[in-house]
């Protein structure tokens, strides 16, 4: 089973990304979780990257679907993958589908995290409070690029995927149990 966890900054689908790969044993592939290896690790994509991550900008299309194609094709994804904060772009979503499709694989379900952006940036300001600002990009003003960039690039895909008939949506403001709740629901449909 293949599934795309699709939402705003901030609205969670890491904790549930994370939740599925517990009870289901799917492998998680988060786009900004390999970035951050690649800052951590000092490699020239990583240097690349972290101006780009900091601004709130995104990495370009190219670097993203050659990450992603080279995890793909490791064994471990066999049993399946759960795309967390990837696509972002149209252009990353054709190149998902073409990927897919010269694997012989299936996209089974995008499923959107709705949340509201107030809602958010009290979530961003309690994870960098926590974290202790760990994250460079953790802060309110670099949230505000990220939703604008969400809203220019990302929530196209929307649309995109309803017309594949692929969208379900699940209120992300309801407790991180009930929206497991929710997505095991739509999982088992
Ligand atoms: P969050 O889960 O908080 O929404 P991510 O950890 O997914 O954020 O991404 C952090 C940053 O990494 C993004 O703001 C962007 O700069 C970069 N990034 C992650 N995934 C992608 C992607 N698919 N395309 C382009 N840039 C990306």
């Amino acid at each position: 089973m293949n599934i795309i966890l699709f939402g705003a900054p901030g609205a969670g689908k890491g904790t549930q990304a994370k939740r599925l790969v517990e009870s289901r044993g799917l492998v998680q592939l988060s786009t900004g979780d390999m970035l951050r290896a690649a800052i951590e690790a000092g490699t020239e994509l990583g240097r690349q990257a972290k101006d780009i991550m900091d601004r709130g900008d995104l990495v370009s299309d190219d670097i993203i679907l050659g990450m992603i194609a080279e995890r793909m094709d490791s064994p471990e994804c066999a049993n399946g993958v759960i795309l967390d904060g990837f696509p972002r772009t149209v252009a990353q979503a054709d190149g998902l589908g073409a990927m897919f499709e010269a694997r012989g694989l299936t996209l089974n379900h995008v499923i959107e995290v709705q949340v509201d952006e107030a809602a958010l940036f009290a979530r961003i300001e309690t994870r960098a409070a926590e974290t202790g600002g760990s994250r460079a990009d953790d802060n309110a003003e670099t949230l505000r690029k990220r939703l604008a960039v969400y809203h220019e690039n990302t929530a196209p895909l929307l649309p995109y995927y309803d017309g594949k008939g692929l969208l379900r949506t699940v209120d992300g403001m309801a407790s991180i149990d009930e929206v497991g709740q929710a997505i095991d629901a739509i999982l088992a449909s």
